[in-house]
């Protein structure tokens, strides 16, 4: 088919040319003097996408998922208790990752579509006196169902418990798109992956970690050798990596952080409040509902759109696909079948997101899902309108 592909799966996202162009050069010397002049400037760049000036960032050729991994074994042990919460699919493998680590999870299971609930994980914590529960394991933004949860209110439900237990948060499809604040919320270990808010090719695993958490990678006793934070330390801290880096990575990664830190992070987050809204207003047009239960935690990066009874959303996602060019978001475990997601995380706009919204009407339309054609479109537009700014 001519023309661009329309990419609409929250992650990978479209990778824009700039990065591109940087990450399209020649191999260098990892172990050359002039190397480290590289990690350095990346590391406090990127903690501060994360929110952080206390924490420390490790870089690892790897994915999200490898992450949670990181992020258990630097911290914990085989057989240490830990308080998770199921909403949806991702939060579902990190909880499946620290089992299968040995640790011994305690779940708050939600309705998928719902987000964690501060009050319940404070309440678990304040009936754990002997502070037998060593983590809080929590999805900020849960990719499959497209709920944000309140990663303050949850803080403060753990402060008002008076735990000590870490806080691991994955923010692979939040960190570099919505407002993410690792020191403000205490987190000790945070998860991202370069694919979404950071407008890569997936390859990159990203973690900061508190001072706390680093604390407890001395006393963790999870086997662990390529993920060890330790090791990556000792040679970050000359500029170096403990292994071959992916290098085309780092100089995509070096140029997503000045896009990044060029619109500024507010910015990037108020852009994608504004590109999120108009989706919503978009499939409230159609008449079908979102997975997300409540207003306060629709996510700005991913919406996730429920089909009527009886329409299976493979069917949508395949004819917008084959027919129209535009790759959707499946429904992941038990909503396969049930919801498609539209991604609306990374570099994007108003223009890009109307002409994705025209091809789902479409697509739900030849699906025999009855919207108005326009409909959808013409509610976004309007309020991309009422957004724009003046003209000088
Ligand atoms: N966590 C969340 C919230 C995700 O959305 C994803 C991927 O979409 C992952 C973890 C897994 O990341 P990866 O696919 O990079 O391993």
């Amino acid at each position: 088919m001519s023309g661009r592909h329309f990419l609409f799966v929250p992650g990978p996202t479209n990778v824009p040319d700039r990065v591109l162009r940087a990450m399209h050069r020649a191999q260098e010397d990892h172990r050359s003097s002039a190397f480290p002049a590289l990690p350095r400037s990346i590391f406090p760049d990127l903690k501060k996408v994360f929110g952080s000036i206390a924490g420390q960032a490790f870089i690892f050729p790897a994915t999200g998922s490898a992450m949670w991994e990181a992020s258990l074994v630097n911290s914990l042990s085989p057989g240490d208790r830990v308080l998770a919460c199921r909403n949806g699919q991702f939060s579902h493998l990190f909880i499946d990752c620290a089992q299968r680590l040995g640790m011994r999870v305690d779940v708050i299971d939600v309705e998928w579509g719902e987000a964690v609930p501060p009050t319940q994980i404070g309440e678990a914590l304040a009936a754990d006196p002997a502070h037998e529960i060593k983590a809080v394991l929590v999805v900020h933004n849960e990719t499959a169902t497209g709920v944000t949860s309140d990663m303050a209110a949850l803080r403060a439900a753990m402060d008002a418990a008076r735990h000590p237990a870490l806080l691991l948060v994955d923010g692979v499809s939040a960190v570099g798109s919505l407002a993410f604040r690792f020191d403000e919320w205490k987190v000790d270990f945070a998860i991202a992956g370069s694919q979404k808010g950071f407008m890569m090719p997936a390859g990159l695993g990203l973690l900061c970690v508190s001072a706390k958490g680093l604390a407890m990678s001395a006393a963790a006793q999870c086997p662990r050798a390529f993920f060890d934070i330790r090791d990556q330390a000792k040679h970050n801290a000359d500029g170096y990596f403990p292994y071959t880096p992916a290098l085309a990575h780092l100089f995509g990664l070096r140029e997503a952080l000045d896009m990044l830190l060029e619109e500024g992070l507010d910015n990037v987050a108020a852009r994608h409040r504004r590109l999120g809204e108009g989706v919503r207003l978009a499939v409230a047009a159609w008449g079908l509902q979102l997975c997300a239960k409540d207003a306060s935690s629709v996510s700005n990066t991913v919406s996730a759109v429920v089909v009527p009874e009886g329409a299976d959303s493979r069917r949508v996602i395949d004819i917008a696909f084959r027919r129209y060019n535009l790759s959707l978001g499946a429904g992941l475990g038990r909503l396969a079948g049930k919801v498609f997601r539209i991604g609306h995380v990374g570099d994007l706009n108003e223009l890009m997101i109307l002409g994705a919204l025209s091809g789902v009407e479409m697509a739900l339309r030849d699906a025999g899902i009855p919207v108005m054609l326009g409909s959808g479109v013409a509610a976004a537009q309007q309020w991309y309108r009422s957004c724009a700014p003046p003209l000088r």
